[in-house]
């Protein structure tokens, strides 16, 4: 090895490399951690709106305020998925408009309702007047179908209602597998539908808003009994098999629980039953505090 390329491994093999920095002086620098610095500038911290956002009532309300009052932090995986779809997302749009026709799609139409309900619609198709929502989906195992989620569904649906539009498609872009890199899903709305889907739509966002502005999840709607939602709240990850949990999963129970005391239908005989089950999955779950008196 001649000398030159000795010192060049070396240089190599050291965390702290050296820079010539304008021709004969030398610098020494610390690399810094690039890592960090891309995770934060594409992953931002969470935007304030006023009002209510569709995008933010489709899911759980309940864990939204609980969110609000007690911030948890999204593992990583989760956020740089969700830039990943983000991504995806914008680059649709950037190419679309543009080609096959620049005058033919319109990007993030707005629309609102009642002046506090705001939404976007991601591409709006002017030549045949349909609302088009662009979502990312994950596939691990390229033998799944992809399947319309119901909260994209809502969403697209509160869309088409505040704008008066008829026709919707919900495009899935497949990430990781399958035959089918883009999915599509077709929805026709008469105006009787989207006028019940404007009145539905104002209630949920009168309900979020008064929880929110009271900071109490109590006030919320939740998705603990709802059979198409209920996996927000606890699921098993079909590819590790792992237990996955709602953050608030303990306290929501807990507030449920006491809420459901007071009702007939929900016996401290019946909570009693859920408890012993909640349990058992927490054990299996390796989740030791589960001592939430209910
Ligand atoms: S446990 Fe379920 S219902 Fe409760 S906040 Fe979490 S997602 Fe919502």
């Amino acid at each position: 090895m001649t000398n030159e390329t000795k010192q060049k491994t070396e240089s190599e093999n050291t965390e702290e490399s050296k820079q010539t920095i304008q021709g004969d002086i030398h610098q020494e620098i610390k690399i810094p951690d690039y890592r960090e610095i891309i995770f934060s500038s594409v992953v931002s911290g969470p935007r304030i709106r006023e009002g209510v956002q569709v995008s933010q009532i489709n899911m759980c309300d309940g864990r939204n305020i609980f969110q609000i009052i007690d911030p948890k932090e999204e593992s990583s995986r989760d956020k740089i998925r969700m830039v990943t779809g983000i991504a995806m997302h914008s680059y649709t749009q950037k190419k679309i408009v543009r080609n096959p026709d620049p005058n033919r799609f319109e990007v993030e139409k707005q629309f609102h309702y009642r002046d506090f309900i705001f939404g976007n619609i991601d591409l709006y198709d002017k030549e045949f007047g349909v609302a088009v929502e662009i979502k990312a989906k994950f596939l691990e195992n390229p033998k799944w179908k992809v399947k319309p989620f119901v909260s994209h569904v809502q969403q697209l649906k509160d869309l088409m209602a505040m704008g008066n539009i008829s026709y919707g498609a919900l495009v899935y872009e497949v990430i990781g597998g399958g035959d089918e890199p883009l999915v599509q899903f077709n929805y026709q709305m008469d105006s009787s539908e989207r006028e019940e889907q404007l009145r539905i739509l104002e209630e949920r966002a009168t309900t979020f808003l008064n929880a929110k502005d009271k900071k109490d999840p109590a006030l919320a709607r939740h998705v603990f009994f709802n059979k198409e939602l209920r996996w927000l709240c606890d699921r098993i990850d079909k590819r590790t098999g792992e237990y996955i949990w709602c953050p608030y999963y303990w306290k929501c129970m807990s507030m449920i629980s006491k809420e459901r005391m007071s009702d007939e239908l929900y016996s401290p005989e019946i909570n009693l039953i859920a408890r012993n089950v909640f349990d058992n999955r927490a054990k299996q779950s390796g989740i030791a505090d589960t001592s939430i008196e209910l």
